[in-house]
């Protein structure tokens, strides 16, 4: 579904992203783990067009989406939950949602998708009028991924879900993750939480000062002795 071959990112003089090659099967939760300043925001912020300064391809479903603007990447059914939940804090949990339909005119659908957000999120139900801002960080994180749903997309590329937040709800973020992957979404995330990301993960890359430095199963990732000394803890 998604294909990175030879990624470059500078900021100004930095060359932050060396040449990173990357595959997202459809259906998958992929993970890219690794230290602070690896390059892992930065890919995801390239995928969506956010960073200009770029060289590469990325082919997302037969269609090189590297000159794209972020406008029409979002069409193509890519979406960034950022890191930090940034969601409206002066509108309501309602208006927060409806915005990330904004570019969709399918009505039912629009319909069937907020009732399965509210599934998913029944917290968020209750608090439709509530203004953003006044949620609990925990709260902003769900709407910030209920917002990016109401888009509608094909694949969700996530920044640290699960940053910030209490160890109970760092499992729900989780739980959550593997159900909206297994409604069928394919899901990019990027996580500090190597041990929760590998164990979700159907793939993993891991992130060294902008080179991917290995690769493989999350599954089989966890058991790799250099990882689990440099990230795991163990
Ligand atoms: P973190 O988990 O800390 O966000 P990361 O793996 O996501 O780390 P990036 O944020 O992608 O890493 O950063 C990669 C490199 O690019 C770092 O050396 C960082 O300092 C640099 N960088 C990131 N954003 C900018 C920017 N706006 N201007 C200049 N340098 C930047």
């Amino acid at each position: 579904m998604l294909t990175i071959k030879d990624l470059h990112v500078y900021y100004g003089g930095i060359h932050a992203i060396k040449g990173i090659s990357i595959e997202v099967p459809d259906g998958a939760i992929v993970t890219l783990i690794g230290a602070n300043g690896a390059g892992k925001s930065s890919t995801l912020r390239a995928i969506a067009g956010l960073i200009k300064q770029k060289s590469g391809t990325i082919i997302f479903n037969g269609e090189d989406i590297s000159r794209l603007s972020p406008e029409k990447i979002v069409e193509r059914g890519i979406v960034l939950v950022p890191e930090g939940r940034r969601i409206f804090p002066n509108l309501t949990v309602m208006e927060n949602l409806m915005l990330g339909a904004y570019l969709r005119s399918d009505d039912e659908g629009i319909k069937k998708d907020l009732e399965w957000v509210f599934n998913l999120f029944p917290r968020l139900k209750e608090r439709v009028w509530q203004r953003g801002g006044t949620l609990s960080g925990g709260e902003q994180q769900m709407l910030a991924l209920g917002r990016a749903l109401m888009g509608s997309p094909h694949l969700v590329m996530m920044d640290e879900p699960s940053l910030g937040l209490a160890p109970i709800l760092v499992k729900e973020v989780f739980d959550i993750i593997k159900e909206i992957n297994a409604q069928g979404k394919t899901i990019l995330l990027v996580e500090q939480n190597a041990f929760a990301a590998l164990n979700i993960a159907h793939y993993a890359y891991v992130l060294e000062v902008g080179e991917v430095v290995l690769e493989g199963p999350g599954g089989e990732l966890i058991r790799n002795p250099q990882v689990r000394e440099a990230y795991l803890g163990v």
